[in-house]
């Protein structure tokens, strides 16, 4: 198999037959050309269903993540809503106690009265899934690194207790990319991301992916519930995917790098208490951590001394901008509590920081500026 920067590059693209275009075009058409008899020549019938340029993306996921096939959605959270569809009132799912917020919404507040049974547990230690599982679990949901503060959960073991009940093993691998985290290698069953941070990497595009390790029946209910349900993407979106993910590994490389230093230069800063990077030899997941990821990723978090701190701080950073959302080519500090709202887990002490491209001697000047300010 070709490496990763290839596959970005190439993988689900062709030159197109027509005209030579390099650049993939972007088939608009919501409808597609039948025989009399209602065969379909093309193989398209209505873009609800399938579209080319949403399968070009597809079939770019699938070779990204060494799937055997994706399907696009048109968001994070409508690719995992019509994941939990495809599972039975009164099965029972296991997550970590801090999954996305989103993911904990849809959970909670949507599928918790279509019948599934949910358990939020602590995911850093396997035994307390062990604990958690009941017979009818259908589904571990893995979320590593976790979100905001970087709890790393082993994927292989995961896998093995969810088999163990003829469960699924999903891995939402939104933070840790295809380029740094290999879940299906590791025997997950699917893949989720938001597409919306890093693989489309600019902050211009809502999107959500399901890649599966193999066709299965629980796929195809999967694509049939998108199909009926309609959480598909534009053509235009799945294009400014196609365009963000063709530099996917070189952004994450250089963002891993940042993150790093970043975090080397807020563990040493006084007015820091603690900083939330699995790179760091005192992380508790570290060992876990480098094992199964190739680098730790682009995101961190750290905390102040108290709230006020911690909110003086995200006003203070000029070039680094205050808002929600990560994986993007710009640097973004979030008081990450206060966007979660009541009910929220993440202490009120901590900043979380989504490493971009600037020059990581300009992102650590604003953020010692910030701190001494
Ligand atoms: C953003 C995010 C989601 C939700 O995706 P949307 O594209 O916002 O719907 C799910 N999981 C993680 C880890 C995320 O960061």
């Amino acid at each position: 198999m070709a490496h990763i920067e290839t596959l970005a590059i190439h993988a689900g693209r062709q030159v197109d037959p027509s005209t030579g275009a390099v650049v993939p075009p972007i088939i608009l058409s919501t409808t597609f050309e039948r025989g009399g008899d209602g065969s379909l020549p093309y193989g398209f019938s209505y873009a609800r269903d399938r579209n080319p340029t949403r399968s070009m993306l597809e079939q770019c996921l699938a070779e990204l993540e060494g799937g055997s096939a994706a399907l696009a959605f048109s968001s994070g959270q409508a690719a995992a809503q019509a994941l939990l569809q495809a599972l039975k009132p009164g099965d029972h799912v296991i997550t970590p106690e801090d999954v996305y917020m989103g993911v904990t919404h849809l959970l909670r507040d949507v599928m918790q009265s279509w019948g599934l049974q949910v358990s939020f547990v602590d995911m850093t230690d396997p035994e307390n899934v062990r604990a958690a599982l009941r017979p009818h679990t259908r589904l571990i949901w893995v979320e590593t690194p976790s979100n905001p503060l970087l709890k790393i959960s082993d994927i292989a073991a995961m896998v093995e207790l969810a088999h163990a009940v003829e469960g699924l093993c999903v891995v939402d691998n939104t933070w840790g990319t295809p380029m740094l985290q290999r879940p299906l290698e590791l025997g997950a069953d699917f893949v989720l991301h938001s597409t919306t941070k890093y693989l489309g990497g600019h902050s211009d595009v809502l999107g959500g992916a399901l890649i599966a390790r193999e066709q299965s029946p629980v796929f195809e209910r999967i694509r049939e519930i998108q199909s009926v349900g309609g959480g598909v993407p534009s053509p235009f979106d799945c294009w400014l995917l196609m365009r963000g993910i063709q530099t996917l590994p070189y952004r994450v490389r250089a963002q891993c790098q940042h993150a790093e230093q970043v975090a080397r230069f807020l563990s040493e800063h006084p007015a820091v208490t603690r900083v939330h990077f699995p790179g760091l030899e005192s992380h508790p997941g570290h060992a876990v951590a480098a094992r199964q990821m190739r680098a730790f990723g682009g995101m961190l978090a750290f905390e102040l001394g108290s709230r006020e701190q911690a909110q003086a701080v995200a006003a203070r950073v000029k070039m680094i901008i205050c808002a929600t959302s990560l994986g993007s080519v710009e640097s973004l500090i979030e008081h990450r509590a206060s966007t979660e709202g009541p009910g929220t887990r993440t202490p009120d002490t901590l900043l979380r920081l989504s490493i971009g491209l600037e020059h990581p001697d300009d992102i650590i000047a604003d953020l010692r500026q910030a701190l001494e300010g």
